[in-house]
């Protein structure tokens, strides 16, 4: 909490300014030594997971040494440790502290097959919250302000966290959960009303859901209750990544440049691999996401969440070392079109130049075939009052698709409220 009394005593632009403004060379000596010290508890522990898996591929403790040699070490996906925790139920024996000294748990979300169980200790939650707290102060909160956030509390959903990085800020949290009936949202409209909160965290429909019920009761959600909708077009999403809470917490947030999410390479090592042939990529290449995680007890070596990402390694001009990631969507939600791989991101991203069909939102899916296919089919959602004319529209969008994705477009144009809605994230495509 050192650094959070530092940060409150002075209105300071960073919130660790040591760590996030440290030259790269000495990152790279910090990363070496923390990396050392978790390959040392992979055999002194020992964890036996890892343990395996490196002498599997003929690698001994001696043999790993600096941060090259991370490179020699296989990658583990969630598929393994699904089968450790199968094997050595309930928990694996991929941990790397006692499960008696775990104090929370969380489960991935299962979409890929049974979910996986998340541990963290002490030490771990406090890992997370220190790299929750700069990307916060990255958004501008400070001690005092007040948040509302209607993240949910499940096992699989980051409101916990959140809530801790906010709370353990100085910052006064106001948490309502997703909207679960208009009972429910007019009592979170009514606090909001009272409070006026100097920020919201809503994802997905959720803010207008809470305009439309605002307006409906006479309220004006931007003067009585400080709520604007404006955040909804797709580049929001390069702001921060939204991947697995395995590493979630330390892949940071965008800082004014808005140019991608500044890491917290001080507590993880972060990777992006072509996931066909194991190089890593370059400047804007898309690639997996592999996290090692430094500093957590529960800590996890060279894991491939399986989320598309590109890194920019370019200097940012705000001052933060820390290279920036952009998190473009989950390998799983790849669609192949005639030789190029489209996600979501890409189909949103245009579909945002044409105001005709992304007004109040763009609503839309991508359906995607067993087999590899020649046009890239996406259901579209149309207001008749809007647009009249949706074959010249789908014209106007087939050019921009194969202009800038290089793909064919087949539109399926359905009404407005069609497809469906979600509070927290949209499931955006959808098996034929
Ligand atoms: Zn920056």
């Amino acid at each position: 909490m050192t650094a959070l009394k530092d940060a409150m005593q002075s209105d300071r632009r960073y919130y660790e300014p040591k760590l996030q403004t440290m030259p790269l060379e000495g990152l790279y000596v910090l990363q070496a030594q923390r990396l050392a010290r978790q390959l040392d508890r992979i055999w002194s522990t020992p964890i036996l997971f890892f343990k395996r898996k490196l002498e599997a591929a003929g690698l001994k403790r001696a043999d790993l040494q600096g941060l090259d040699a991370l490179r020699s070490i296989p990658t583990t996906l969630k598929a393994e440790l699904r089968k450790s925790e199968e094997d050595a139920p309930p928990f694996g024996d991929y941990r790397g502290a006692p499960v008696s000294a775990a104090v929370r748990l969380g489960a991935s979300t299962g979409t890929s097959g049974r979910p996986t169980l998340i541990l963290w200790t002490r030490k771990d939650l406090e890992v997370d919250y220190a790299a929750s707290f700069r990307g916060r102060w990255r958004w501008g909160l400070r001690p005092g302000m007040s948040l509302a956030n209607a993240h949910p509390f499940g096992m699989n959903a980051g409101g916990w966290h959140f809530s801790h990085g906010i709370e353990g800020l100085g910052v006064l949290n106001i948490p309502s959960g997703p909207p679960v009936g208009a009972q429910h949202i007019d009592d979170v409209l009514e606090v909001w009303r009272r409070l006026k909160p100097d920020m919201y965290r809503l994802f997905g429909n959720v803010a207008t859901t809470y305009s439309d019920a605002a307006r409906k009761l006479g309220i004006d959600p931007i003067s009585e209750l400080n709520l604007t909708t404006a955040g909804d077009h797709p580049s929001e999403q390069y702001l921060m990544a939204s991947s697995g809470l395995e590493a979630l917490p330390l892949l940071g947030s965008a800082c004014d440049e808005r140019d991608g999410a500044h890491l917290a390479e001080d507590l993880a090592i972060v990777e992006v691999m072509d996931r066909r042939t194991g190089v890593p990529c370059g400047h804007g290449e898309r690639g997996n996401l592999v996290v090692t995680v430094l500093e957590k007890d529960n800590f996890l070596l060279r894991y491939d969440l399986e989320d598309v990402v590109r890194l920019n390694t370019k200097a940012c001009p705000c001052g933060e070392t820390h290279r920036r990631l952009f998190y473009e969507g989950r390998v799983r939600d790849i669609v192949s079109v005639d030789g190029h791989e489209v996600l979501p991101i890409d189909v949103a991203l245009i579909l945002y130049e044409f105001p005709e069909v992304s007004t109040p939102s763009a609503e839309y899916q991508i359906v995607r075939s067993k087999t590899e296919t020649a046009a890239l089919r996406v259901r579209l959602e149309y207001d008749p009052a809007r647009l009249n004319d949706t074959a010249g529209a789908a014209r106007r969008l087939g050019d921009r698709f194969r202009e800038k994705l290089g793909v064919t477009l087949a539109i399926d144009w359905v009404e407005r409220g069609t497809v469906p809605r979600f509070a927290y994230k949209a499931a955006r495509v959808i098996d034929a």
